[in-house]
């Protein structure tokens, strides 16, 4: 059954559309049908949704820290979607300590979130 699912998985990755790269490495011999047989679902994934993978870890993180620090409220910033100023917002240190810090916003009448540097 597992072995089943293994060569599924397999198919599914080079019949992808979206994971062209993957098809042209095998059949140009750069990965051998060797390597590909122990490859994980990670290392077949393409490039594009490798991004996409990322991308959501980053946002799961901004959302965690958001959450922890809890956030002030404000009548400083005026949401874009219902133009009410009702809003929280929480200043986060996202990349290194030189650099200035992110605030994220959330309006707290529609849930609206943005952030600006
Ligand atoms: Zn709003």
């Amino acid at each position: 059954m597992k072995y089943k699912n293994r060569i599924r998985s397999r198919i599914a990755n080079l019949k992808d559309s979206k994971n062209p790269d993957l098809r042209k490495n095998v059949l140009c011999g750069a990965i051998t049908p060797e390597q590909i047989a122990v490859m994980s679902s990670e290392e077949m994934a393409s490039n594009e949704l490798k991004e996409m993978r990322k991308a959501m870890t980053k946002a799961a993180i901004q959302e965690h820290q958001m959450a922890k620090t809890g956030g002030t409220q404000t009548d400083l910033f005026s949401c874009g979607k219902c133009k009410k100023k009702n809003c929280t917002y929480t200043q986060v240190q996202t990349r290194s300590a030189d650099e200035p810090m992110t605030t994220f916003v959330v309006c707290n009448e529609c849930g609206n979130r943005w952030k600006f540097c």
